[in-house]
């Protein structure tokens, strides 16, 4: 039987895809999972959207095995990550703000869609930069991909449940960010330091994030992680077509229930 995780961001309350998303990691868990709240980003993230997501996982009768690992109260864990791979020269710290990197010569996008980072900061000079950080300049911390890889040497593949073994190509990816600058650190980071921590073996989540996949592959042989399995599931969409998003308000669970659905109605609303 596999371990698996259900692993949402409470940045709102919990919808039809995010449902899906849990059942999936439960039947794929042999009946439950591990449950971890990703809320990093104290911006967007509030406790009253944990709390309703455990409610609502509650009322689907969807369960979770032992206690919630919650990402904010493990900030230092991830700082000595951060902290092992600086001391290898893999990070170097980034002042461009949003508005530079999208700037950037020729700035391509990268397979999130987001600007690729043009490497602004890469060569700067490190004295240079700890004068600039002592000096309180707002700051992230990159990955220096060139040098990620070679430190990896070996190609790297992982196993997914209905594809096979599908290929890696992280550079793809640029140097990116494992800290941010409003943030001490970063989804790609947490995600598998925690898959690992928890030793989770079988990764489920959907489709849009298949592509961090190759980031994480890297993190893990970096760090000397073991590598999970990977199940990607198909992404729930609206009426317009479109995946649903936690604007979508008709299609929160709360709402459903609200209108008087039974918590069968919608498993079987996902059974699609
Ligand atoms: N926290 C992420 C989200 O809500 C999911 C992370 C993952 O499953 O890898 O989109």
């Amino acid at each position: 039987m596999s371990t698996t995780r259900f692993a949402p961001s409470p940045t709102g309350f919990l919808h039809l895809g995010h449902a899906f998303s849990a059942l999936f990691a439960a039947r794929q868990g042999g009946g439950g999972f591990l449950l971890r709240l990703e809320d990093i980003d104290a911006t967007r993230c509030r406790p009253e959207y944990a709390a309703a997501t455990m409610e609502d996982l509650q009322w689907l009768g969807l369960r979770w095995h032992g206690g919630v690992r919650v990402q904010s109260q493990h900030l230092p864990e991830y700082t000595r990550v951060l902290d092992d791979l600086r001391a290898r020269g893999l990070l170097y710290p980034c002042f461009c703000s949003r508005a530079e990197i999208a700037a950037s010569v020729a700035a391509p996008h990268g397979p999130d869609g987001a600007p690729l980072y043009s490497g602004n900061c890469r060569g700067l000079d490190a004295s240079l930069a700890a004068d600039r950080i002592a000096a309180g300049a707002s700051h992230g911390w990159r990955l220096d991909m060139t040098k990620a890889l070679r430190a990896t040497s070996r190609h790297m593949s992982y196993e997914e449940l209905e594809q096979g073994t599908v290929d890696c190509n992280p550079a793809a990816w640029g140097d990116v960010v494992l800290a941010r600058k409003d943030v001490p650190t970063s989804y790609h980071l947490c995600v598998t330091h925690d898959d690992a921590l928890q030793g989770v073996d079988l990764v489920t989540r959907g489709a849009d994030l298949q592509r961090a996949t190759d980031v994480h592959r890297l993190l893990q042989e970096l760090m000397g992680w073991p590598a999970p399995r990977y199940a990607h599931h198909r992404l729930v969409l609206g009426a317009d077509g479109r995946r649903l998003a936690k604007r979508d308000r008709a299609q929160t669970i709360r709402e459903l229930r609200e209108n008087g659905s039974t918590a069968q109605d919608v498993l079987k609303m996902l059974e699609i």
